[in-house]
């Protein structure tokens, strides 16, 4: 930074007989002494923060707070940072938030319609994720548009792994389809997304589950998996699609019709809509799901371009030029947003404002 270049880059799967310990201080001794900040991804921020911050003693604590709310990733971030304080000791942590660019949603948005007293007291709410995702290609589609953030309003599929749509105006998330929790909103790989709550004590009685188990099957053997019994991998379905298998296309089927749902509720929320943004594994890399996603919405304003257009590869508008809705594929960048934020808050520390 600031010239946002990328000097090395890497991935470790963790195994059971590597802690995270190790297999951090195994990075770090690459990484080498040379390093002025360390950004962490937190999964969960809760209301507590609405942007990137400093990771002080206090910060830790607030953090480990409200870590029941993400009980998967919280725990194993804070961990994370504990290693990194410890290795780095004298230069700053900073933590980035998945929740933070959502902290802009009114609340007729991030309300559940359960009795008030539940917000207040245990912040039952929904929260959103994958912020630094969807800021990114907000940024990049507001450069790609030539227009400015306030009078733009953006779509923004990120389908991946997990998939969220964000409805976003001002420049600010107005909607999410997450929820609490990462398991809510759309359908994907092996999460059911959004499903009737009566399903889970339903489940419990008649499968004689526990409540763990029922959400263990909604987080881990549903979705495109749950359906298709084949594969949670686009790829994989979309060619056992292509060998005539029905309970592939019937996955692939439901998926697109869940996003069409988000899609939707977006267009009326922002009554309209400027840009529709495909990011991450699946938005980036698959021209058969965005054909899918798009094709038949000529009359919400998404008119298709030619075949050539459409497949290619990097950042692009993909629509016809006479396509009221701009769609765009923009490859996202969490690792910037995050090298941003660390950078800005280090240059605040040290007096520069910008
Ligand atoms: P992400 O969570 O953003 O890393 O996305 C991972 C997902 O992207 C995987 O589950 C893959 O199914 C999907 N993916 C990656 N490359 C492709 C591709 N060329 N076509 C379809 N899906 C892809």
């Amino acid at each position: 930074m600031p010239i946002e270049q990328i000097i090395a880059k890497g991935n470790i799967p963790r195994t059971p007989d590597h802690p995270l310990e190790t297999t951090l201080a195994d990075i770090f001794q690459q990484v080498g002494n040379d390093v002025d900040l360390v950004a962490h991804r937190i999964v969960h921020g809760a209301d507590l923060f609405s942007a990137s911050i400093r990771i002080t003693d206090d910060v830790f604590q607030q953090i480990q707070s409200i870590s029941h709310l993400a009980p998967l990733h919280n725990p194993v971030n804070l961990e994370g940072v504990e290693v990194a304080r410890r290795f780095y000791p004298d230069i700053p942590h900073v933590a980035v938030f998945d929740t933070s660019f959502h902290q802009t949603m009114p609340p007729e948005s991030f309300l559940y319609p359960i009795p008030y007293a539940y917000y207040e007291k245990h912040k039952i709410r929904k929260y959103g994720f994958h912020g630094s995702s969807h800021r990114y290609v907000l940024e990049r589609a507001v450069q790609m548009l030539d227009a400015p953030k306030n009078r733009l309003r953006l779509i923004s599929c990120h389908i991946g792994n997990g998939v969220s749509v964000t409805a976003i105006r001002n420049g600010q998330s107005y909607n999410t389809s997450m929820g609490l929790t990462p398991l809510a909103g759309v359908a994907m790989g092996t999460r059911s997304g959004n499903i009737d709550p009566a399903i889970i004590p339903f489940l419990e009685r008649l499968e004689g589950m526990t409540t763990n188990d029922v959400i263990d099957i909604l987080n881990h053997q549903s979705g495109l998996l749950g359906i298709s019994g084949i594969s949670n991998d686009v790829r994989v379905l979309l060619e056992h699609e292509q060998q005539g298998d029905e309970r592939a296309r019937l996955a692939l089927d439901l998926f697109i019709s869940k996003i069409h749902n988000y899609i939707g509720a977006s267009l009326a929320k922002l009554n309209g809509a400027d840009g529709l943004i495909f990011t991450a594994g699946i938005g980036e890399n698959s021209p058969e799901i965005r054909e899918k996603i798009c094709l038949g919405l000529e009359y919400a304003g998404i008119y298709l371009d030619n075949q050539a257009n459409w497949e290619g590869s990097g950042e692009r508008v993909i629509s016809s030029p006479y396509s009221p809705i701009k769609v765009m594929v923009i490859p996202t960048n969490e690792e910037l947003i995050m090298a941003r934020d660390g950078y800005w808050l280090s240059l605040e520390k040290a007096g520069v404002t910008g």
